[in-house]
């Protein structure tokens, strides 16, 4: 007897490899995506060294993936700047052009891929025109937002939530000479700023902060990027020619450092529906990378019936990743506590190198 068709709700960074190792194990699924233009996910766009390496295994090098190089991570906090060598090449790049790039590569190896709004009603996959699929294989991979009818535990997020927000400014050569070549992280109180250019020279600047931080703006996250702009000359510098009322991409309630523990038969929750690790440590693209992988391999032993194993595993596999990035991010929010272990880290040779392999999958 045929096995029903796996099904892949989500097209983005885990939804297009897990679509790709199953066309590589001979299996031609279904994936559903709701944009039919790739979207640009809120994203700070780094892909490390060790994602690079993922990437190309799925049939993607690093000169058609075509981003910014960036071989330095330069920590500000107050008047401070730490510039630290990464651990090997990584890059930037706009979700844009890697979304894009991954699911036309699984679709010109055979993936059929639906665009359309996907439900989860009474063990059934509910398209937006009402149609339903039924599979014994479904793999969540819907990223940030939840699927509706399975979602995760929304007390994951905490009483006052991390928020993630967005700017982007077009190419200039003064932001081109003051980024190349290296990503910024800002450190200020109850958030963390990324800055980095992307391969079109636009530059992504991107932030996790604490609700109660932007309430304390205003609640305007345009208005946050201003303040912290006046209280930085660093970023006042990096943001100068901000318009008055930019565009700011936002997304509530991110539950970082959570983790889905088990699942039931038939279903594999993959990419951030897996586990969450805090943006700073760059290596969200990687997880969903690698759950994607595991779950498929796990897929081939035991078909839809080994997804609780699969959770289980993937869950033991993202422990430390999540509790170092977890750890990382936290003092990076409370910049004075933050001081001396920075001054170590920059002082001490090859200190990155182990930080950055603890945050890894
Ligand atoms: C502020 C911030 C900065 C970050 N910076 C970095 C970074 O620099 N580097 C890094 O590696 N990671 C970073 N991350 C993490 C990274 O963005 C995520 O871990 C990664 O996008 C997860 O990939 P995914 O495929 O699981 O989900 P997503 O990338 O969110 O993709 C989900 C896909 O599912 C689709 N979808 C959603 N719901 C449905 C539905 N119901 N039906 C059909 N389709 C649906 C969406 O349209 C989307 O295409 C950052 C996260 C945040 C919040």
């Amino acid at each position: 007897m045929s096995r029903p068709v796996p099904l892949i709700v989500g097209g983005g960074p885990a939804g297009a490899a897990a679509a790709i190792h199953l066309l590589r194990s001979g299996v031609q699924p279904i994936v559903i995506e709701r944009r039919a233009e790739p979207g640009d996910a809120l994203c700070g766009g780094f892909i490390s060294w060790k994602t690079l390496e993922q990437l190309e295994a799925l049939g993607l090098s690093g000169r058609v993936l075509g981003g910014h190089e960036v071989t330095t991570l330069h920590l500000f906090s107050g008047r401070s700047v730490y510039a630290v060598a990464l651990p090997g090449r990584a890059m930037a790049l706009s979700r844009r052009r890697l979304d894009s790039l991954l699911l036309a590569r699984a679709r010109e190896m055979g993936a059929f891929v639906r665009h359309d709004t996907a439900a989860y009603v009474d063990g059934l996959v509910r398209l937006g025109n009402g149609e339903l699929l039924a599979s014994d294989s479904l793999f969540i991979a819907t990223g940030k937002h939840d699927l509706h009818g399975l979602p995760r535990p929304r007390e994951a997020a905490g009483s006052d939530p991390l928020l993630g927000l967005r700017l982007r400014l077009p190419p200039s050569p003064e932001r081109a000479a003051l980024l190349a070549n290296h990503i910024e992280i800002h450190l200020f109180p109850g958030g963390y700023l990324g800055a980095v250019l992307q391969e079109d020279g636009s530059a992504n600047f991107c932030m996790a902060v604490r609700k109660s931080r932007l309430a304390a703006a205003g609640g305007q996250p345009a208005a946050l990027f201003a303040e912290l702009a006046q209280d930085s000359h660093f970023l006042a510098e990096r943001l100068a020619g901000m318009p008055a009322s930019p565009c700011v991409d936002a997304v509530g309630h991110i539950p970082y450092g959570w983790r889905a523990r088990s699942s039931a038969p038939g279903i594999f929750r993959l990419g951030d529906q897996a586990g969450v690790i805090a943006s700073l440590a760059g290596e969200g693209i990687g997880i969903a990378l690698a759950s994607a992988e595991s779950a498929v391999q796990f897929w081939r032993r035991g078909g839809g019936a080994a997804a609780p194993d699969f959770q289980r595993a993937f869950a033991r596999k993202l422990r430390r990743p999540l509790a170092a990035a977890g750890l990382i991010a936290a003092l990076g929010r409370h910049p004075v506590a933050a001081t001396l272990p920075l001054a170590l880290l920059s002082a001490t040779p090859g200190a990155a190198g182990i930080i950055a392999r603890m945050t890894r999958i």
